[in-house]
């Protein structure tokens, strides 16, 4: 039961009224609305769209109704297809309502009156800029139900951006019970769903800021960073890379009390995020490695700023604090984690680079939807390459690995799956070049033992046949790199330069997620303690 404010009697049906007419009675604009029927507007959804707003009206004379057959020249006019539609003060935005307001959409309608009424979008700050870079003309379709108490939640988010932007985004709000052929045309039985130009880009609830990132991406996202406007940003530690490494150091760093910061320059959780599935991290028997990614990420957000987008252009070591220059900002650190991690390996054949993207890739989980009831080669032996063949058969995809040996250096588990999903495999055998004209069509290949040469009809070429680490800046900076090239540290992830860290793929060994956090979390408590008593201060006295 619903108390009075500040006292304890319940409230009752009048106070509810009285406090919603004081609402509605301090709106300062006008809410036009046109209601378009048909026949007379006999049917449920119409005598329930005039019903409700019936009683809106009872609050506030703010609101003003026009009726409309279906068939008058307004209809067409406003190019209305479905009746009963309602279009609510067209002169300043482009909002219509598909459907009755039913059940909990009631609550939305509620939203929609005192937003027009204020003529306020309310979006946070952050919100408004990611808005701002939506420049093009973006048409939202918003499917709802009755029924579904997460509904308004989303449709308001929807109608926050089309108040803010009236001049880029137009709204249908839709009932999906009242138009079946809309929501069998959008399959958006289940609710609530957002089309934006026709492209899903929700399935769920989201957080205002989620929302409208997923609508300047024009895809679902899961997660929000908030951007940072400092041109300089001083920290005790810098992490450069937003992998299980990185984003582990900074919870550690941070809950240790040192002043952080993460860069990323591309998607925040390296390889794990296009793993497909993930079977050996502790707590998760089984769970794709984007969802994992976002649990890492949200985590680390609890903590640390995270810099996204921005790639570290130069460090200056010879300064205390060093100076690192971003391709947005300045950044002083006492110390910096490197957590850069490793790139794909590529074969280094003829055709691979001419035809990447074109058949040839490096990530099953982007591309292998791609190639579904196709044929394709995965090129590799290891985790990765069985892992990958595996989602690709999952998919749909004709998938055949070929591996250069005649053991598979995979987990016997992985291997175990692969045998059973029949995968063929095509033992001893290289791929020598990968042919086609505008996209692959045929891979020449090479068995190691016999030398003989042989072509084989493709559709593409996937290749996981390992890593190369992300060393660009260690190598600017002078540190030393072991023979396979990953960065030298001891066992307390010290490189060969006093105040510079590594952590992750980047240092070599096992390069597993439950290794990169581990030595995260090494190298973050580490760092805490050489800054109480810096080692390199200590060296210095001995000399
Ligand atoms: P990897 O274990 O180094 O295996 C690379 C594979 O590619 C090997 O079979 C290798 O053949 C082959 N290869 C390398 N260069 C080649 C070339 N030029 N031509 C043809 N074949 C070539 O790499 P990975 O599978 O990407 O795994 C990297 C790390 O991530 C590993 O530590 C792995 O355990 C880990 N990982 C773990 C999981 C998981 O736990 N779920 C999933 C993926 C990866 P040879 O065997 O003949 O050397």
């Amino acid at each position: 039961m619903q108390m009075a404010p500040g006292g304890n009697e319940p409230l009752n049906e009048e106070m509810i009224y009285q406090q919603l007419k004081a609402r509605f009675d301090q709106l300062p604009n006008d809410i036009p609305i046109y209601l378009f029927t048909q026949s007379g507007g006999a049917d449920i959804h119409t005598q329930a769209s005039r019903q409700i707003i019936r009683a809106f009206r009872e609050l506030t004379t703010k609101i003003t109704v026009r009726e409309y057959d279906i068939s008058h020249e307004m209809a067409r006019k406003w190019n209305i297809k479905f009746a009963p539609t309602m279009v609510i003060a067209p002169e300043k935005y482009n909002i219509r309502w598909i459907g009755a307001p039913l059940g909990e959409e009631a609550r939305t309608f509620m939203e929609l009156l005192v937003l027009v009424g204020n003529g306020q979008s309310g979006l946070s700050d952050q919100s408004r800029k990611v808005l701002d870079k939506v420049t093009t003309p973006v048409t939202l379709k918003v499917f709802s139900s009755a029924g579904c108490p997460y509904c308004p939640q989303q449709a308001v988010n929807a109608l926050r951006a089309a108040i803010a932007k009236p001049e880029n985004i137009s709204l249908e709000l839709i009932d999906n019970q009242a138009v079946p052929e809309l929501t069998n045309q959008y399959d958006a039985q289940s609710v609530p769903q957002v089309f934006a130009n026709d492209v899903l880009i929700a399935k769920g609830a989201q957080p205002e800021e989620v929302f409208v990132l997923s609508l300047q991406k024009m895809e679902p996202q899961t997660i929000f960073i908030p951007e940072s406007d400092a041109e300089l940003v001083e920290t005790d530690l810098l992490i450069v890379g937003g992998g299980p490494a990185g984003l582990t150091a900074a919870i550690y760093a941070v809950r240790s009390g040192l002043n952080t910061a993460l860069i990323e320059r591309n998607a925040l959780g390296g390889q794990v995020a296009t793993t497909p599935i993930v079977e050996n991290y502790p707590g998760f028997t089984s769970v794709g490695g984007k969802s994992l990614v976002d649990i890492m990420v949200s985590h680390a957000l609890q903590y640390v700023q995270i810099y996204q987008g921005e790639e570290v252009i130069k460090i200056d070591t010879q300064q205390h604090p060093m100076n690192v220059q971003t391709s947005r900002r300045k950044f002083k650190t006492k110390v910096i984690l490197l957590a850069t991690g490793a790139n794909h390996k590529h074969l280094g054949i003829p055709g691979e680079e001419r035809l990447s993207g074109r058949g040839v890739s490096y990530c099953s989980t982007c591309d292998g939807p791609l190639f579904k009831g196709k044929k394709v080669i995965m090129v590799g032996g290891g985790n990765s390459a069985v892992t990958e063949a595996l989602n690709l058969r999952h998919m749909g995809v004709d998938v055949t690995l070929v591996h250069r040996r005649d053991k598979l250096r995979a987990q016997e588990f992985l291997q175990k799956s692969m045998r059973e999903a029949a995968i063929p495999v095509l033992w001893d055998t290289e791929v020598k070049e990968i042919l086609g004209d505008e996209r692959v069509g045929k891979v020449m290949l090479v068995n190691n033992r016999t030398n003989e040469t042989s072509t084989m009809d493709t559709d593409g070429v996937f290749i996981a046949i390992g890593y190369v680490p992300a060393v660009k800046l260690a190598q600017q900076i002078g540190l030393d790199l072991d023979a396979d090239g990953y960065i030298v540290h001891d066992n307390r992830h010290r490189t060969s330069l006093p105040g510079i860290y590594t952590a992750g793929d980047v240092e070599g060994g096992y390069k597993q997620i439950i290794t990169a956090a581990g030595q995260g979390s090494e190298a973050a408590m580490s760092i805490f303690e050489d800054l109480i008593n810096p080692y390199w201060l200590r060296k210095e006295k001995a000399q």
